[in-house]
């Protein structure tokens, strides 16, 4: 008897787990604003360079009003090795690592395709570079537009995919960013984008001219502050607040570096003819012409770091917490200083133009990802978002040495899980990445329920009949 009650509520739980299970069709649901139906959508905002403590400096007090009205912000975000801005805001589309989307480094060495550089326009539009599955790509898999305003990889026609509506990187004043993603808003609802990606840099370029303090730079935030506030008003004059999510996140993070913290490379190590040198800021990388000498170079460069703020590694030597190995793009030679040190040449330090703007600090990013100038920010605010019910969990009082106020905030989270937390956030099946598969929703709570239950019973059959 016992036993066919068993098999009865068995086959019950196995009927109700496919029902919950069912995976919601993205774009199903439909809000009204009053006037207009409109699907699921988020607006992902990423601010170049914005350091997890900016949020302390009094300074955004509209991007703090988000988190107030309910929505959510992660301690921090820990951006992926380089902490540079290539690669990591193509890891935020992507979910992977660099050395899984091939985007190794601001710039670096392709065996075959040559030098990639981002200042060179014709990289963004080649798609042998890009590689993974950026949001826009999955988002189109499954049938949901997309609008990019200028966010790297875009350009590029990966997977022969770009966003369905595009705004190439150009300068522009950031309220003409934020037009273009409210004129995107205003299309149709069949024709208007679920997603829709903003890339700003205002605060970045100036924090490498001043390092991440003074007037220009508090200036800067500030500035940055009140285009969000522009976004969200025009947001409340649609009625969406409560419809659309914004997603807020930086790629990385700022460390001050003063004028005496300048390494000459070329003083440290003079056999420059030895290798190539591509990207020297901070981080050093060196591709040798003849890869049989690595071993030699590295020996006498492992020698000219002895009591200096840096230290050579060789890539297969990185820790394995960097994810930096399994690419033929990596350099073979990696030099690293210390964090607020930095790498330059006799060459270019006299006659930098960039230097000329800088006053006795600049500023630069690219360390250890795990440093804490690094951290990058996520705040999130929406329906998707609640503050009880998001995929960050509950919030915690949270406390470090550059937060001087200990407040509730949610739990840490690494760069490359932002790549689920959209696609979830859009009911989107995300491809295969690197990030964490978080739970978002009753659903994945009541199916985790279940198959709790459903082990549960096999225990007890099992134990009913052997
Ligand atoms: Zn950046």
């Amino acid at each position: 008897m016992a036993f066919k009650v068993l098999v009865k509520s068995t086959l019950l739980l196995l009927a109700l787990a496919s029902v919950v299970s069912a995976k919601r069709t993205p774009g199903a649901i439909r809000y009204n604003n009053g006037t207009h139906d409109f699907k699921d959508t988020v607006i992902m905002i990423s601010i170049d360079g914005f350091r997890y403590d900016y949020m302390e400096r009094g300074l955004t007090p509209h991007l703090a009003d988000m988190v107030k009205r309910g929505g959510v912000q992660a301690a921090y975000m820990t951006p992926s090795f380089p902490s540079v801005t290539f690669s990591n805001q193509y890891s935020l589309v992507t979910g992977l690592h660099p050395e899984s989307h091939g985007i190794v480094n601001n710039q670096f060495y392709d065996p075959e395709l040559g030098e990639f550089s981002h200042r060179d326009k014709a990289v963004h539009k080649n798609p042998k570079w890009w590689g993974g599955e950026p949001l826009w790509v999955t988002a189109h898999k499954q049938g949901l537009k997309s609008a990019s305003v200028m966010w790297v990889g875009s350009e590029a026609n990966v997977q022969g995919k770009n966003p369905d509506y595009l705004m190439p990187f150009k300068v522009v004043h950031p309220h003409e960013k934020v037009d273009q993603l409210m004129a995107w808003l205003d299309l149709p609802v069949e024709e208007r984008p679920s997603l829709l990606l903003g890339y700003f840099s205002e605060v970045d370029d100036v924090s490498h001219r001043t390092g991440a303090s003074g007037d220009k730079f508090n200036e800067a935030l500030g500035i940055t502050d009140k285009t969000m506030a522009y976004l969200q008003d025009q947001l409340t004059l649609r009625n969406l607040t409560d419809i659309v999510n914004v997603v807020y996140v930086s790629d990385h993070g700022m460390q001050s570096v003063p004028r005496e913290r300048y390494i000459m490379f070329d003083e440290a190590y003079p056999n420059m003819d030895d290798f190539r040198v591509v990207g020297s800021d901070p981080v050093v990388t060196l591709y040798p012409h003849d890869y049989s000498k690595v071993p030699e170079i590295y020996e006498q460069l492992k020698e000219a770091s002895q009591g200096q703020p840096w230290k050579a590694y060789l890539k297969e030597d990185l820790p394995q917490e960097f994810h930096y190995q399994n690419s033929d793009r990596i350099a073979p030679i990696i030099c690293a200083p210390e964090s607020g040190y930095t790498f330059c040449t006799t060459k270019k330090y006299p006659n930098s133009k960039i230097w000329s703007e800088r006053g006795d600090v600049s500023g630069t990013h690219g360390y250890n990802n795990t440093d804490p100038m690094m951290r990058a920010i996520f705040i999130a605010h929406g329906p998707k978002f609640r503050s009880t019910t998001s995929a960050l969990g509950a919030p915690t009082e949270y406390q470090d040495k550059n937060i001087n106020t200990p407040r509730e905030l949610h739990r840490p989270i690494k760069l490359v899980d932002v790549y689920n937390i959209v696609a979830n956030a859009l009911d989107l099946t995300p491809a295969p990445n690197n990030g964490t598969k978080f739970k978002t929703s009753k659903t994945d709570y009541i199916h985790d329920y279940i198959r709790g239950s459903i082990r549960g019973h096999f225990r007890k059959i099992h134990s009913l009949l052997f």
